[in-house]
This record gives C-alpha cells, structure tokens and sequence, in this order.
C-alpha cells in the first residue's frame, strides 16, 4: 500500500495508516519480499498490548541480498549529479511534510509516545532530508599548493560506499532519516535494520522514499530477530565500508569489535546520562519548563533525557515542589489519544527496569514526592514520578532511567555540580540553567558532554552535531558534519 493513499487526517485516537502498510515485506532492492512458511515478528501497541502486525525476520540470506541490492544500486546513485540527490532528498522532506499526521499517528501507534511528541519527531525527522538536500550539493573539495612548493594537493570527498545502518525503537523515524539522508547526500547506498519494537514507521517510510524517486537499491531495509548474526553477516562482506549505529552502549561495543574485523568505518550514537543542573540564580520558570522537556518529551525515553536533577540548595525545596507539580499535572494515557502527555513505556521489561530503579533508589533514602506506584491493567504505564534527595550511591544515577522518573539531588558549589555532572562514563547531554552568562558557558565547557544545553531543555537540531564523548559514542550526526561521516577523503598529489 503507498502511504500517498492512506486516508487524510484523523480527529479521533483511530490511526490514519493501516499498520499493515508497514508489514508488506522486507524492502530489498525496490520489491517487498515476504518470505512465505517462516516465522514473522510480532508488533504490540504497548498501550494495549494488542497485536498490530507481524513484519518478516530476516535471515542472513536476506541480509546479503539486501547486501547485493545496494551493491548493485552503489555505482548508479554515486554517478547520480548532486542536484538530482538533493532534489529526490527535497522530494522526501515535502512528501513526509505533507502527510505528517499520519506518520505521527502510527509512530504514536507502534512506539506508544504521546501524539505531541510524534509530531515532534516527525518534523525533526523530515528536516533531515532537508537539511541534506542543501548539504547534497555544497559537496566541496580542496586544492593546494604543497608548503613547499614542489607539487600540488588536490582531496576530493567520496562516498564512502555501501552503509549499514542500525536504529532503535525510541525515534522510528528520527534516528532512520539523521542516517539516510546524509548518506544518500554523499551517495552512498543503505541498508537499514530498524529495531524489531518499532519497524513498521521504516517500512512506511521506505514506500515514501520510492516515491520520492529514490531508485530502487539505495534504500534497502530489513527487520530481524537475530541482529547479531545478520549484522555480523553484513559487516563480513568487503563491500560494507560503513556501519552507523544508535541504540545501547554494550550493543555498540558488540558492534564496534565486529566491525573491527573487515576495519569498517563506525559512527556510534550511544547511551546516555544527561545531568541538569540548576544554580540559585537560575529564572526558575525557564528552569521549570526545561527540567520538564529534558526529562518528559518522549515520556523520559530519550537518550538525552535528564537522568540526574542536580539544584543548588538555596533553590532546592522550590524547585523540588513546582517540579512534583508540573509532573502531577500531566495525564498518562494510550499515546495516540491526543490528550495524552505521556504514553506507555516500550515494553514490560522497560518499567521493570524503572520499577527496580526507584525501589533502589528509595531503599537508600530517597524521597517519594510523587508517582512511583507501577499501575495494574493492560499496557506498559509507569506514572510520572519525582525522587527527592537522592544519594549518590543509587543507582538511578548510573544506569538510564529511560522513563519518566525525575531524579533530585543538591549541590552547593558550581565545582561540585561539574564533579556530580562528570561522574559518569557517558558523555552525551548535560543541561546547566544560571541567569549568569559568563558562568553558563565557563560550566558548559567545563562539563565533559557532546551536546549542553544552555537555560534550554533541548538540544536536538538537525543543523547541529549530536553526538557524545566517553561511552556515548562516536561520530557527529546532523549540520555540516552528519555527511561527512559518509564521506572518504580522496588525496591526489600532482605536480601541475
Ligand atoms: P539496543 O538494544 O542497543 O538496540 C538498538 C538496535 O540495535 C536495535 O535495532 C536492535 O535490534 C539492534 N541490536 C541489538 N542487538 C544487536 C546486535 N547484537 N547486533 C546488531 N544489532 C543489534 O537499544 P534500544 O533499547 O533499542 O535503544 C535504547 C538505547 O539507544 C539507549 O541506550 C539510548 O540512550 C540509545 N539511543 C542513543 C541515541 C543517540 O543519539 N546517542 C539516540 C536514541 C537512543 P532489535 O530491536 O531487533 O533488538
């Protein structure tokens, strides 16, 4: 079924795309291929728990025919003149404008989080494609007279050739087009294996991007349950020279020794841990509203979530209350309902780990102001909840929440809130809120984090690098570097 028609916009909870039209086949080589006599992957709605469809499970010979498919795709699209590119990428921004409700709507669907914050995504992930329309065709090498004038250095950028790309479930669409679109920009042909939880916004969106006049073979995507082997099978073949990967840190070390073995590029966008920091002199307001955007869009499922609330004492108490205030106020509910401010977890395992999280951390000291109680029923819920006081020593403060708990501590001294915001082996985002400029910025270098968001609560921009130090990852994605990682510097010395 072409997503061009689906029926136009709904008013009710009903979803404008048939989940169905994600679950047609494996995407290989332009053809929806689905294996007949083989078992298929399930996907639930986790507000219900209902099934929605069942998407194929790949095997490793589907992996090197999708493998072959961008081979055979590779020469025609790096031959491709970068306006074409840039006009099909344009194409793929307009067509995923044009009928963003309805992508909301099944993202809201598939992955459970509020239709406000599927809308979100939806926009953020469209404005990759454009971004990378603009990027397709300011492509630029160098040339230069070597310093000591005996010849000439000319580099040229290059695709760097075929691209296996790995998406979580948290952004079906974001984290798919943050991907595509620069390589695409670069010429680069793709696989995509997007997570088994949330597939069918990948599928939907490869119908679009055929659409869009993307030729068959440079978008290739596949769904699996067995991502070790497949993955492994994929990055054996010589032809593979990029693996670009978001999801969990210790999937990522799996990933980055597997690719070790054929010296494959690697672009890793990793977990996270983002501390956010409140001083005394911080406009509480804008405090506020950021403390709830960093830690509630996505329900707290955001891998730039504010895992650790760090305020200054003088600030504390307040900002503790209007926080438990803020959180009480926000209605849980099935994500596609449009009243909903926070939808479902992904799965039962999720709100275990939240469920664990909090006892832990409320058996060490920690003060219950608000939620904590895992509801009963169907659906993968977990109440919003604020944790006051919470030691060092918990665990909440190590691991991700990824869920919609807000964590609290105090801090005196601007070192010691650097201190608190450093202590973690990831390095993603940090949030720092001061009315005092100069001390914003001297705390934002200070804090060893690839993306700070100053008095703001998010950071997400697809004209900016996103990207994390230590055990978040490695690699840019988005602006001007996002298609560099797509690119192979080409050098040729000549005496002219
Ligand atoms: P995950 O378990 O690491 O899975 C991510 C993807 O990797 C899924 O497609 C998964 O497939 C696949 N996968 C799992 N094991 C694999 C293996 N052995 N070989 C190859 N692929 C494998 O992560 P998640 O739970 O989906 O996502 C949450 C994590 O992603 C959090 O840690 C979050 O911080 C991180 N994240 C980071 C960013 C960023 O930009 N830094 C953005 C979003 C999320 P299956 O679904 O089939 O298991």
């Amino acid at each position: 079924m072409n997503v061009a028609a689906l029926s136009p916009v709904a008013s009710s909870a009903q979803p404008a795309i048939d989940p169905a039209a994600g679950a047609r086949g494996l995407y290989i080589g332009g053809q929806w291929v689905r294996p007949v006599g083989r078992p298929s992957i399930p996907v639930v709605d986790p507000s219900t728990e209902a099934l929605l469809a069942e998407v194929p499970d790949a095997t490793l010979d589907d992996a090197r025919a999708a493998i072959d498919a961008a081979a055979a795709a590779a020469a025609g699209w790096r031959a491709t003149p970068p306006r074409r590119r840039s006009e099909i990428l344009r194409r793929c921004f307009e067509l995923m404008t044009a009928r963003a409700e309805d992508l909301a709507r099944l993202i809201s669907l598939e992955n459970g989080k509020a239709l406000r914050d599927a809308r979100g995504e939806v926009a953020y992930a469209a404005e990759f494609f454009r971004w990378n329309a603009e990027e397709a065709v300011r492509i630029s090498g160098d040339f230069a007279l070597s310093p000591a004038g005996g010849n000439h250095i000319i580099v040229d950028y290059e695709p760097i050739g075929i691209c296996v790309l790995i998406t979580p479930w948290n952004f079906p669409a974001a984290m798919a087009t943050r991907k595509i679109a620069p390589a695409l920009a670069a010429g680069c042909t793709v696989v995509l294996k997007p997570a088994s939880e949330t597939p069918l916004t990948a599928y939907v969106l490869a119908a679009l991007y055929e659409e869009a006049g993307v030729p068959p073979g440079v978008v290739n995507v596949l769904t699996t349950s067995t991502p070790g082997p497949v993955t492994a099978a994929m990055l054996a073949d010589s032809r593979v020279r990029k693996l670009s990967f978001t999801g969990s840190t210790p999937v990522g070390r799996t990933l980055l020794a597997e690719a070790a073995k054929n010296v494959i590029s690697c672009s890793m966008e990793l977990g996270g841990n983002a501390p956010l920091i409140v001083f005394d002199d911080a406009d509480i307001e804008v405090a506020l509203e950021g403390a709830m955007l960093a830690k509630m869009r996505n329900a707290g499922e955001a891998c730039t979530a504010a895992n650790r609330i760090y305020v200054q004492s003088g600030l504390y108490e307040r900002f503790a209350a209007e926080l438990t205030v803020c959180m009480t106020a926000l209605k849980v509910g099935p994500g596609a309902e449009t009243t909903t401010d926070c939808g479902p977890m992904i799965t039962a395992k999720a709100v275990d780990k939240i469920e664990r999280l909090v006892d832990d951390a409320l058996g060490r000291g920690a003060r219950l102001r608000c939620g904590g109680e895992r509801p009963t029923g169907r659906g993968f819920f977990y109440p919003p909840t604020v944790l006051a006081d919470v030691p060092t020593d918990a665990a909440i403060g190590c691991e991700e929440i990824f869920g919609p708990v807000a964590a609290l501590s105090r801090f005196e001294s601007e070192d010691e809130a650097v201190a608190l915001a450093n202590a973690s082996e990831y390095g993603l985002a940090a949030y720092v809120f001061t009315r005092d400029l100069a001390r914003g910025l001297r705390v934002s270098r200070r804090i060893d984090t690839g993306m700070v968001g100053l008095n703001r609560g998010l950071v997400s921009d697809p004209a900016a690098p996103f990207g994390g130090t230590k055990q978040s990852g490695l690699g840019r994605e988005g602006g001007a570097h996002g298609v560099l990682e797509f690119l192979e510097a080409k050098y040729i010395a000549t005496t002219l």
